[in-house]
């Protein structure tokens, strides 16, 4: 196996153009795995550990940059404030040590349904920046950036240099459902992010479809239906939860059934809209 180490971006996409079957390996959590048990012989590693920009993030224009491979701790340590429903889900990945390696490029770049930091990007509106040698830098909007099980828009010769994600405007929140507390891939996820300047709900599903995904309807009806200075109505959240569970095409697997996950997304979608209501008036209040 051949392994790349350019340090710098520009020889990095150089790399990829020349050999688009290169894997790029960033922190390894998903690629070593892989590795180690047979499950991928790529012919050649890109390893972009070499190339420093790429772990760190700026607040451009308004929105921040999250270089592909700044680490979970970093944006949990540093971001926490400014991007809570991405510090909440980086905080339920793996361990201490898989946060300190794993990074939010390298959970795109893997695009599985499960990934925990999709829901909150979908739901806070994100764009992926990505670039190729050839074309140059594309955004593509987080909603359209998964494609399938483990299939991405990304091109063979593009890398992810970013991704863009505008501070948060309101609460938003990340929650998970796991057969344990630590350690464990979602059997579902579910995140939201209110947008009370344009009086708009942001929403995304973890692990209860082919893809991470909105739930587009759930977004439209709280758009009409929802009073930004009153209580949310019972009958309102039963049916944001309806909706949210009829937006997952869920399937039975080892870590729990379709009937299970499309049940436990409309109790994570009513759970993660109160507790975001609550602080939502809170701050009216305060
Ligand atoms: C014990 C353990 C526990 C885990 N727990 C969780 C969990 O709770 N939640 C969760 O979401 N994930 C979990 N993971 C999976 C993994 O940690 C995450 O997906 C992590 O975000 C991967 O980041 P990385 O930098 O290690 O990626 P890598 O392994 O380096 O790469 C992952 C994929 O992205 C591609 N890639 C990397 N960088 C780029 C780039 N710049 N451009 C294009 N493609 C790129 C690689 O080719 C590969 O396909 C766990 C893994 C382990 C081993």
């Amino acid at each position: 196996m051949e392994f790349l180490r350019p340090t710098t971006w520009a020889e990095a996409l150089a790399a990829k153009a020349d050999q688009p079957d290169a894997v790029p390996i960033q922190g390894g959590t998903d690629v070593m795995v892989e590795i180690n048990f047979s499950v991928r012989r790529p012919p050649a590693l890109l390893d972009l550990t070499a190339v420093p920009e790429l772990a760190t993030w700026s607040l451009d224009g308004g929105r921040y940059r999250i270089g592909a491979a700044v680490p979970y701790s970093t944006i949990i340590g540093e971001l926490g404030g400014a991007l809570p429903g991405l510090a909440q889900a980086a905080r339920t990945v793996g361990s201490p040590q898989i946060r300190n390696r794993g990074s939010v490029g390298g959970n795109l770049g893997a695009a599985s349904p499960a990934g925990d930091s999709h829901p909150p990007l979908l739901a806070a509106g994100a764009a992926v920046e990505v670039e190729s040698r050839g074309r140059g830098v594309r955004m593509i909007p987080a909603d359209a950036f998964y494609l399938g099980v483990k299939r991405s828009a990304l091109l063979p010769d593009e890398l992810i240099r970013a991704v863009h994600v505008e501070p948060a405007a309101g609460p938003q929140y990340f929650s998970k459902v796991g057969t344990r507390n630590a350690m464990v891939i979602a059997v579902c996820s579910f995140a939201v992010a209110l947008h009370p300047d344009e009086r708009r709900v942001g929403t995304g599903l973890g692990s209860a479809a082919p893809t991470p995904r909105r739930a587009r309807e759930a977004e439209e009806f709280l758009a009409a239906e929802l009073d930004w200075s009153a209580p949310l109505q019972p009958a309102l959240l039963a049916r944001f939860g309806e909706l949210c569970a009829g937006a997952a095409a869920p399937i039975d697997d080892v870590r729990g059934t379709a009937g299970y996950r499309r049940h436990a997304i409309a109790v994570l979608a009513r759970r993660t809209l109160t507790w975001a209501w609550h602080d939502h008036l809170e701050r009216r209040a305060a």
